[in-house]
């Protein structure tokens, strides 16, 4: 049997569906470029470092997490933080002390990060300029100001964005403080990101609007079950970023 033509078949519809005038703040990492991957290979070559006698990498790994969970909670996100909680692993799973040449090796896996480049994920650039000339877009990130801005701006995105925020945490009241400092309309404005737990959630608990864009390596720390949206609140979920434009 034939399908009728106008069957949905997956495709996105038409541009006379594309929500029009809208405010879009965007996340950076694993949204607009790649990050996670780094610190996952980072990760992976100090396990392999490390060569513990008892524990496994998996239960390394594990140990890790606990160490940057307790990390961010004092001191924020971003590199110094992501080194400390290194060392921290190191001390607590190794029997001998961390000597000079040890902490150097360690400090290593950190700098090896700091020293990558920007590698937009697919799309983002010719979809931001796209977009920009439709709609208002921010940029609203969290972490290290000085590292967070030195990427958008090493990025070359930065001219596509009218504001850029750099917050220390991305929940609910943080998103609410947003909105309320770009005058925002929420039944207008939309998160975009990859994380559940940093992007999604705490923005339709705000009452904004959202766009999941999953990544396949988004760290187990923001990893979270999506809330609902609540009408007339729209999420949507796409698979890549260049989609974005047949939406808005
Ligand atoms: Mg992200």
């Amino acid at each position: 049997m034939r399908h009728p033509r106008n069957s949905y078949n997956g495709a996105v519809p038409a541009n006379d569906t594309r929500f029009t005038n809208q405010t879009l703040l965007f996340d950076a990492d694993d949204t607009l470029w790649e990050n996670n991957i780094y610190f996952e290979r980072a990760i992976a070559a100090f396990i392999s470092y490390l060569d513990h006698r008892v524990h496994t990498g998996e239960e390394v790994r594990e140990r890790l997490n606990l160490c940057e969970r307790a990390t961010i909670a004092k001191f924020g996100y971003g590199l110094t933080s992501f080194r400390r909680s290194l060392i921290d692993c190191f001390e607590q799973l190794s029997d001998e002390p961390v000597t000079p040449d040890k902490h150097q090796r360690i400090v290593a896996f950190t700098e090896s990060i700091a020293a990558q480049e920007i590698e937009l994920l697919p799309g983002v650039a010719e979809t931001l300029t796209a977009l920009k000339a439709r709609h208002r877009l921010i940029l609203v990130t969290k972490g290290s100001d000085a590292e967070q801005r030195d990427k958008l701006n090493r990025s070359e995105l930065a001219p596509l964005f009218t504001a850029v925020e750099v917050l220390a945490e991305k929940h609910e009241a943080a998103y609410r403080d947003v909105v309320a400092r770009h005058g925002c309309e929420p039944a207008k404005t939309w998160m975009i990101g990859n994380s559940p737990k940093s992007d999604i959630n705490p923005s339709l608990a705000a009452g904004l609007n959202a766009v999941f864009i999953p990544h396949d390596f988004t760290w187990v720390l923001e990893h979270e079950v999506i809330d609902r949206a609540h009408a007339p609140q729209t999420l949507l979920e796409l698979e890549n970023f260049a989609q974005l434009s047949a939406r808005f």
